[in-house]
């Protein structure tokens, strides 16, 4: 079994065909960092074999132009990672790769496998050794088994037995192949780049580099480039059971990528709208809570006529580690990260906007700072419906427990913050919200409706999960 499986919510990109392909990933690993922190790695294809660098840490402590400039080669992949810690943090890191029988292979999948314990057991029945604890490495023993007509029908067939979200990209000798679940959970985006094809979680990878966003890979297609140019294949019908993860428009995605097919900036601004439309109050400013919370607040303050006021100023320097005073200081980790300008705030009726909330336990500290600075009210404003389910398929949610609406109706969510009033976005509002209406969307956070089932049921009551360190990930993306 696997001990510590880690939950992978990370961000993956690729190149094809352009001279410093290793250097372009490491570009676009930049700009995906907010979708992982804790590793990265690149992996590049030089002609006669495969190079790589992988570490933990943040992208710009990883590369650096000696280890750059040592990985040549025309095609490359890479991977962000986010993921629990556990002791096994090195052993883990993506990209993976191996040598088989069909030569190379190097696959980094963002995403999380709901069957991988079942699979991972039966292999190791059969007699694989695993080199690692990561879901990923099931995919790499199916395709390594399966001795098909050639290595796209080895991959379509392990596929086929996989449960669960991934957007992938692997590459081997020949070529890069993109890869995406049936239900499409994870954004993967195309693009090009002169003659080069490009891969990447979100479009704002393109973006930097220079490259032209072309499409989304589409939920159960695999995307295969090489020297004849592109191909595709579907290994699961169109739209059979789309499922793409709703949180990647309310939080997850970097607000200037187009999320399946949509600028992901314009759906937060209409979720502020709708969330203003629904819930009203008299107030003198909005205030959002950076840098998540931009967004749908200045829908909000649009729809309100209200000045939008940034009143909350982040420290965008908070590392993973600094060094704490030995005496204690109340709320010492929040206000390293923000600070209320009084100024702004004095005497004022502040309606708070953020994107979501999930223990409160950040809420209620900015909270007691925007009061300390000499609000005289304090409205807040959540541009998603209360998030009461964990997220099986990749999202680093804590368990059902800890989720602080899944067990508190809205008066005592109000009572914990220390707010004259709190709402959220209804369900209905967000659907409106979403500018791509005929796409379906998972929304288990929300509902407790899960797309894809899995075994670990118990999960859900939030029995037998190990307590996760939420607050200390995604400190940057808070
Ligand atoms: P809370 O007050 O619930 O402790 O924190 C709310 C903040 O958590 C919001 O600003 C929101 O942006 C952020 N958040 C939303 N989703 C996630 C997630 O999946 N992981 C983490 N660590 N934070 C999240
Ligand atoms: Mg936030």
């Amino acid at each position: 079994m696997f001990k510590d499986k880690p939950r992978e919510a990370c961000g993956v990109a690729g190149v094809y065909g352009a001279a410093e392909s290793s250097k372009l990933v490491y570009l676009m690993l930049y700009a995906i960092q907010h979708r992982g922190q804790e590793g990265a790695g690149i992996v590049v294809a030089n002609g006669s074999g495969f190079n790589s660098v992988r570490g933990t840490g943040l992208v710009a402590d990883i590369f650096n132009a000696d280890n750059l400039s040592a990985m040549t080669g025309a095609s490359a992949i890479g991977h962000v990672r986010y993921s629990t810690t556990g002791p096994s943090v090195e052993k883990n890191a993506q990209p993976i790769m191996v040598e088989y029988i069909r030569g190379n292979l190097a696959v980094a999948h963002n995403g999380n496998l709901v069957n991988a314990d079942q699979i991972h057991d039966e292999l190791e029945e059969c007699g694989s050794i695993f080199q690692t604890t990561a879901d990923t490495e099931v995919l790499i023993h199916l395709i390594a088994r399966n001795t098909g007509r050639d290595f796209l029908d080895a991959l379509t067939t392990s596929l086929k037995k996989l449960k669960g979200a991934y957007s992938m990209v692997l590459l081997n000798d020949e070529s890069l192949i993109a890869a995406r679940d049936p239900q499409g959970f994870r954004p993967l985006a195309l693009g090009k780049l002169q003659d080069a094809y490009v891969v990447a979680s979100e479009t704002c990878a393109f973006d930097l580099i220079g490259a032209k966003y072309i499409r989304d890979i589409e939920p159960g297609e695999i995307v295969i480039i090489d020297r004849q140019g592109l191909r595709s294949r579907r290994f699961a019908e169109r739209n059979a059971s789309e499922a793409l993860c709703i949180f990647e428009n309310i939080y997850f995605s970097r607000p200037d990528s187009w999320i399946f097919g949509h600028s992901c900036w314009e759906t937060r601004r209409r979720m502020g709208i709708m969330l203003a439309r629904e819930n009203k109050h008299a107030a003198d400013i909005v205030v959002p809570v950076p840098d998540s919370g931009v967004c749908a607040a200045i829908g909000f303050a649009e729809e309100v006529r209200l000045p939008f006021a940034m009143a909350l100023i982040r420290n965008h320097y908070v590392g993973r580690t600094f060094i704490e005073p030995s005496q204690s200081i109340r709320d010492f980790g929040v206000k390293l990260k923000f600070n209320c300008v009084r100024e702004a705030v004095k005497g004022k009726r502040v309606i708070v906007v953020d994107d979501s909330l999930v223990r409160g336990t950040t809420s209620r500290k900015i909270v007691k700072m925007i009061q300390q600075a000499g609000a005289r009210e304090i409205h807040m404003r959540l541009s998603s419906p209360p998030v009461k389910y964990p997220c099986f398929y990749g999202m680093d949610f804590p368990t059902r427990r800890e989720l602080i609406a899944a067990s508190h109706d809205l008066g005592q969510i109000a009572e914990f913050l220390q707010v004259d009033s709190v709402a959220y976005l209804s369900h209905e509002g967000m659907l409106k919200a979403v500018q791509n209406q005929d796409r379906n969307f998972c929304q288990a956070c929300f509902n407790g409706d899960y797309p894809v089932d899995f075994k670990k049921r118990r999960e859900i009551s939030g029995q037998d999960v190990k307590e996760k360190q939420i607050s200390r990930k995604r400190i940057s993306q808070l």
